[in-house]
């Protein structure tokens, strides 16, 4: 592989800029660009140590520098690395890589020394995720997930259950393979037992992956309901400050406004819509569509009515729309109830969870966090169980459980086992993708593709 360079601090000033350099020709390049005081030569220097000097392109001395030295494969990337910690600015900082990349060496792309750290067996791809996690945490529950994924609590977690997969492969071949030796044939209840387990651990892990989004990027709940219940002013109530507007002309609100909102322990990534109604209003129509689509999406719905009015035709078409989704993901909240309680008994029978307020005079505020507590803190999860941290990872597992799904489907239609094994071939192979153990190349650009240069 090619020797590469970048910059490896913030493009700002600072107090120190580090310039790392990776690959075969690492310390060669640095023996052209960086004159110790002490006569120290990088290329014989033993790793794991550094020395003071300066920098310098052909005869022009750039900087004061200090010169750190890895050798192979005790590096990050796993390859001979040259650092060189300069002054933190950013003019001087690209001229000793200009230095750096006139020695030899050619720019790094972005997250190159950590897809160099994977490919060269240092890292797992989850782990190599988790570099981005860690310099994207902003809360102490954020690092210390990214931590745990660096330390290979998922990749452990899956880990597990692939080897569960394989020795149920192991018995279906060996079965397969040696007939008429003595090996005990593979029970179908004891086929099926395994498989069931085997499809629990999955479940239980893409369980977890709502975890992992939900604190990254909160909960995301819409606020829906028909015009003029009061969804900006609750909106208003719960970002404290006068986001959305509102007024008493219905279809106020003609776009989806969005605040991220902590409530108590949860955060919550929240969206105030158009009320759900046909309208001539081209702009109004439009907001009306996005609320459905949100709808579709969001972890939590907060169904908003009109406490004091009783249920409108309107009201009702909320109720359907509402109907095929898990209980525990919706709210109501009975707005207005400064004015009068008429519609409360009735949605009090069709919630779960109905919290009369008014969101004009705070009145309910209480209630409603301990509502959206109790369904989504999540104090108990702790990170050392390994979950799922990204989309990619979600999907990969979510293949693998369908493919599992597949094959005990199979089993109980009485298939034969070569069908099952192709299945459970299947599911292990995504699990390998989700570690990175077999992965295409399109994947691994995938996920360094978000990373930035010099990572
Ligand atoms: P939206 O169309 O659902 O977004 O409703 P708005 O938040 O714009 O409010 C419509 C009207 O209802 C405004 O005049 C609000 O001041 C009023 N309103 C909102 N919440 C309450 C409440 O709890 N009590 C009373 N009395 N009026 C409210
Ligand atoms: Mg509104």
């Amino acid at each position: 592989m090619s020797t590469v360079a970048a910059i490896s601090t913030p493009h700002a000033e600072g107090g120190i800029a580090v310039i790392r350099i990776s690959g075969k020709n690492a310390l060669t390049v640095a023996d052209r660009v960086f004159r110790s005081v002490s006569d120290k030569i990088p290329s014989r220097m033993a790793g794991y140590t550094c020395a003071f000097g300066k920098a310098v392109r052909g005869e022009t001395v750039l900087d004061e520098v200090v010169l750190s030295v890895f050798r192979a494969p005790h590096s990050y990337t796993g390859e001979d690395v040259a650092e060189i910690s300069c002054h933190g600015g950013i003019y001087v900082s690209r001229e000793i890589l200009r230095a750096v990349l006139d020695a030899g060496a050619s720019p790094a792309e972005a997250g190159e020394f950590t897809r160099r750290a994977f490919q060269n067996g240092k890292i797992s791809l989850t782990q190599a995720e988790a570099v981005m996690d860690v310099i994207s945490a902003d809360s102490a529950r954020e690092l210390a997930f990214a931590r745990s994924l660096q330390e290979g609590a998922v990749f452990r977690r899956i880990r597990r259950i692939i080897d569960r997969i394989v020795n149920v492969l192991g018995a279906l071949a060996a079965w397969a393979d040696y007939p008429e030796d003595d090996i005990p044939e593979v029970e179908p209840e004891e086929l099926r037992k395994r498989l069931c387990e085997i499809q629990a651990a999955l479940h239980d892990t893409i369980d977890t992956g709502d975890y992992g989004r939900i604190l990254k990027d909160g909960v995301s709940a819409v606020i829906i309901g028909r015009p003029n219940v009061g969804k900006s002013t609750l909106f208003n109530l719960l970002s404290g400050c006068q986001r959305s507007i509102v007024t008493n002309i219905a279809g106020t609100t003609r776009d989806v406004v969005e605040e991220r909102v902590r409530l108590g322990d949860v955060t919550l990534r929240l969206w105030d819509t158009a009320g759900l109604r046909e309208t001539e209003d081209v702009i109004e129509q439009i907001g009306v569509n996005i609320a459905r689509e949100r709808l579709e999406q969001a972890d939590l719905v907060l169904a908003v009515f009109d406490g004091a009015a009783p249920l409108s035709e309107e009201d009702f078409e909320l109720l359907r729309q509402l109907e095929g989704r898990e209980k525990r993901q919706v709210i109501a909240i009975v707005n207005k109830m400064d004015c009068g309680a008429a519609a409360l008994e009735s949605l009090r029978e069709k919630f779960d969870c109905c919290i009369p307020m008014s969101a004009k005079e705070g009145d309910g505020l209480e209630l409603l966090r301990a509502a959206i507590e109790e369904r989504f803190y999540q104090g108990d999860v702790t990170p050392e169980m390994g979950i799922l941290a990204n989309e990619r990872q979600l999907r990969c597992a979510q293949a693998a459980q369908d493919a599992v799904q597949q094959a005990i489907e199979a089993l109980d239609a009485g298939e034969f086992l070569d069908g099952i094994t192709v299945l459970l071939d299947e599911a292990a192979d995504h699990l390998m993708h989700l570690t990175g153990e077999r992965v295409s190349e399109k994947v691994v650009e995938d996920v360094f593709s978000r990373f930035c240069v010099g990572k």
